[in-house]
């Protein structure tokens, strides 16, 4: 994957971590301009698609046109005094939080204007089956974006002489993580899009679960794969959604495809089982372990006192790499 071309001398130490920092500012924000609409044949120009259901989530949770979210920065660790990218919790705006550059405009409104054209109605079959297709969408998007820009910025790594590009190596391991992860997730989505094109909702099931709250919490979405033990041999995958309907009520919806029933009932029968604020605890625990989108209300998150935002954050760390079977009584997500 890497370029062979290694002759250069490595740069001084400081210089070489100054471009590295400049690099990872210009990248950041650099996502795949590339419509995923069915058969990915489409070459229109992709733009900021919604993928909350619609603008009355938003409404719900944002205060002066923000949410909050966690992002990556630059900054020295406290502790070890090293610059390098870390997690914050940061005010994202409203109209950023909600949409994702993954569809044409054409396609966006057709494939999607039964979700986005009235509120959502949870025994609608077709509704929820757009709702997980968006959130499958968005991920293979969200992990095709992270490979495109851990490719490059290996290529920059090998560009200042922090790696040789000659031989296995973590960052572009990881280039190549994301990139198969992207790829595996939209032949996963092979046989949905097929169901959308022919209007066959039945290719996903769905769990919806109604949740009680004080006041909006958090809007979260994504699509994830899990193995129950060693001895399954293949991931199994699963789409979340969950986010407000109204003052005191949200939605979680968990849907997946037939044949991923059975593991399913197994993985999710500890939040199925449990009610009240455990149930919504369990939940939380997921969300934070498999949503790398998700967005709080900054009502909510201005309560919070600051060692439970580090714990969050901590958690979320974690978990991006592999999952964490703790137990934290900050890892509650809701008002
Ligand atoms: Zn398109």
């Amino acid at each position: 994957m890497a370029s062979r071309e290694n002759t250069k001398e490595h740069l001084p130490r400081d210089d070489a971590r100054k471009q590295m920092r400049a690099f990872f500012f210009e990248t950041q924000k650099s996502t795949l301009n590339k419509c995923l609409a069915p058969g990915g044949v489409c070459t229109a120009r992709a733009i900021k698609a919604h993928f909350v259901q619609n603008g009355r989530v938003m409404e719900l949770l944002a205060e002066n046109g923000h949410v909050k979210g966690v992002r990556g920065i630059v900054k020295k660790d406290r502790s070890t005094r090293i610059e390098g990218p870390i997690l914050e919790f940061a005010d994202i705006g409203r109209n950023e939080a909600s949409t994702f550059e993954g569809f044409c405009g054409r396609h966006d409104a057709e494939i999607f204007k039964k979700l986005d054209s009235s509120p959502l109605d949870r025994s609608n079959e077709e509704q929820l089956y757009l709702l997980a297709y968006r959130s499958i969408s968005h991920t293979i998007h969200a992990l095709m974006s992270s490979g495109m820009r851990s490719q490059r910025g290996y290529q920059e790594r090998i560009r200042v002489g922090w790696d040789s590009g000659n031989e296995p190596e973590p960052a572009g391991e990881m280039a190549l993580h994301f990139l198969m992860q992207g790829y595996e997730l939209w032949t996963y989505r092979e046989p949905l899009s097929e169901g959308l094109l022919r209007s066959d909702f039945q290719m996903l099931h769905h769990r919806v679960l109604t949740l009680e709250h004080n006041a909006p919490s958090f809007a979260a979405s994504a699509c994830f794969n899990y193995r129950l033990n060693v001895r399954q041999e293949a991931d199994s995958y699963m789409a979340i959604n969950v986010f407000p309907i109204s003052e005191t009520e949200s939605l979680a919806i968990l849907s997946y495809i037939p044949e991923d029933s059975k593991n399913a009932d197994v993985f999710l029968s500890p939040i199925l089982e449990a009610n009240g604020d455990y149930q919504k605890y369990l939940l939380s625990k997921l969300v934070l372990a498999h949503c790398q989108n998700f967005y709080i209300s900054p009502r909510l998150f201005n309560t919070w006192p600051t060692n439970k935002v580090n714990e969050i954050l901590s958690f979320f760390n974690q978990t991006l790499l592999k999952d964490a079977a703790l137990d934290n009584e900050h890892l509650f997500l809701f008002a």
